[in-house]
Formats: C-alpha cells, sequence, structure tokens
C-alpha cells in the first residue's frame, strides 16, 4: 500500500538498504529527515557525496581515509615495525579505542572463507606480505600480531598469515591475540578492557 508517495518511499527504501536498518528506522529516519531544514538535509547529503568522492585506501595498510596516508602511518610515534592484522578497519577503530596500542596496522577486508568463496587473492594479503621484507628479503618488521576474528575464517586466516610468512623464510615473530575474544564474536562489538587483555596475552603462534 502507498502510504507516503513515490518521494519518500524511494528515501525509506534506500535507509532500509542500509546495515542494521530495518523498515521502522527507515521510516523514522526518512520522517526526520523530511522534518529537518532544508539546509541541514542538504549538508548531509553533500556530505555522503564528498565522503564517498574522497574515500580510498591508505596506501600502506589499507584501511579507509581520504588521504594517501593515514594518520596512523604517517605517525612518527607509532611503531611501524609491530604490524597488527584486522579484518575491517572498524576492528582497528575497536583496537584504536584501547589507546593501548603503539604499532601500526594492516587492513585485509575480509576474511578466507572456503563457505563463501573467498579465497586468500581476495582479501589484502598480497599487500600484506609486500611490506614485510625488503628488496634483498631483508624483515621489515620484528612481529606480526594477528588479530583476524575468533570465527572459522578468522582462524583460517590466522593460519595461512601464519604459513605464508614461514613459507617465505621470513625471520618475524608471528603472534595470535589471546582468546579473550568470544569464539566466534566480532572484535568491532567487544569492549576495550577485553580487547586490551585480549592484545596483552597474545601468544606465539
Ligand atoms: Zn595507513
Amino acid at each position: 500500500m502507498d502510504l507516503y508517495g513515490s518521494h519518500i518511499n524511494r528515501l525509506i527504501e534506500e535507509l532500509q538498504g542500509l546495515p542494521g536498518i530495518g523498515q521502522k528506522t527507515a521510516q523514522r529516519l526518512a520522517f526526520h529527515i523530511v522534518n529537518m531544514p532544508k539546509e541541514r538535509v542538504e549538508s548531509l547529503a553533500s556530505s555522503m557525496v564528498e565522503a564517498k568522492e574522497k574515500a580510498n585506501y591508505c596506501r600502506e595498510c589499507y584501511t579507509i581515509t581520504d588521504e594517501e596516508l593515514c594518520p596512523i602511518c604517517r605517525s612518527e610515534k607509532r611503531n611501524h615495525r609491530q604490524i597488527m592484522v584486522v579484518e575491517t578497519p572498524r576492528d582497528l577503530a575497536a583496537y584504536e579505542r584501547t589507546g593501548r596500542y603503539e604499532g601500526v596496522y594492516h587492513v585485509l577486508h575480509g576474511a578466507i572463507s572456503p563457505m563463501l568463496g573467498i579465497g586468500p587473492n581476495d582479501i589484502k594479503l598480497k599487500e600484506l606480505i609486500k611490506r614485510l621484507s625488503g628488496p634483498s628479503g631483508e624483515p621489515l618488521c620484528d612481529e606480526v600480531i594477528v588479530a583476524t576474528n575468533a570465527s572459522l575464517e578468522g582462524e583460517t586466516t590466522a593460519m595461512y598469515i601464519l604459513k605464508l610468512i614461514r613459507t617465505l623464510g621470513l625471520d618475524i615473530k608471528v603472534t595470535r591475540i589471546a582468546s579473550g575474544v568470544p569464539v566466534g564474536g566480532d572484535i568491532e562489538n567487544t569492549d576495550e578492557v577485553t580487547l586490551e587483555r585480549a592484545l596483552i596475552g597474545r601468544t606465539e603462534m
């Protein structure tokens, strides 16, 4: 049944296509938007378009940024010889919230999942390996902390990374975050204290 007319319906449908937004929330947001002052709606719309146009991957760690290098990779205060491997930029943000990690990151943008047909070449693994050693095979980092999720996909990816580094004969310590992160649980939804403990309690793989 067409209750609101095609323009408002389209807005509701667009919002409903976003993650975590069901029909009721989409309606509530749509009504909120049409009741907002026009300038605020224009500012909201242009901020979305501009963020989309400017967003790209950091050339070093592949997190999303609107510059060539993200602020973490640019920072001289960070330990660039310690690389934490995470699945998503949201996981990176979760570890940053602990305020206790001083190394840098590598964002894979996914995890290996034979079930979903996602292989090693579908995530930023080659890019990780490239960061680990120099032209004559000398290691460019001291430690890789594998902080993929405690899911089947996350564990498969962790083992794959370890195997890859060992096969290449790179003299780099590979550690896995402790199991403080609930099995099957998402890093981005884990509280800071648990993440900090998982980081401190990491063990060599
Ligand atoms: Zn970066």
